[in-house]
């Protein structure tokens, strides 16, 4: 009876691998360490989209390169203990680590402590998401849905809701607003 339970969770937690979106990690993008991490709760009932507002990248490397450039502004210029969002999303498809799961961002002023912040590298006033970004940004919302860092009703803003910026740029903006979970 033990080994059957054992068999079972080592189904469920391949299967939560296999289903999962894959998330590339800090140190594979040659990020550094955070100076220090303050703990983000669970069942959030809000995320939040941006836009970085700098390059867009469609390579591994090139996002790579984007990613350390952002992150050493955001600790060295800024002061701030780490890059600013939890996860990014690159012009090649895929998901970047920033601080990761509950950890508060650093993203939209009074709304870090109570939703996640994922960020589009690139300026979407004139660059178009691809429609690998969008499933790779709909596959981290789901993931984080799953593991409860979000509630399954969570409401999701762009960045102008919630502060008087621009971001995430119009394009990303309009995209958005489509979305099963955004809310006026
Ligand atoms: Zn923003």
């Amino acid at each position: 009876m033990a080994n059957k339970a054992i068999i079972l969770l080592a189904v469920l937690l391949c299967a939560q691998a296999v289903f999962g979106v894959a998330v590339v990690s800090k140190s594979a993008w040659g990020g550094r360490a955070p100076r220090s991490k303050t703990t983000l709760g669970n069942n959030l009932s809000y995320a939040v989209i941006h836009h970085t507002a700098g390059n867009y990248c469609s390579t591994r490397a090139a996002c790579a390169q984007e990613l350390r450039n952002i992150q050493s502004d955001h600790m060295d210029s800024l002061g701030w203990p780490d890059i600013g969002y939890n996860f990014l999303i690159g012009g090649d498809g895929a998901v970047y680590e920033g601080r990761g799961w509950n950890v508060v961002g650093a993203h939209a002023t009074n709304w870090n402590s109570k939703s996640i912040g994922i960020s589009f590298l690139g300026n979407y006033n004139h660059n178009t998401a691809t429609s690998a970004m969008i499933n790779a940004a709909k596959g981290i919302l789901a993931d984080a849905v799953s593991r409860g860092q979000i509630v399954s009703g969570y409401i999701l803003y762009g960045h102008r809701q919630v502060s008087a910026t621009e971001c995430p740029g119009t394009t990303l903006w309009n995209e958005i607003r489509t979305w099963s979970n955004w809310r006026a």
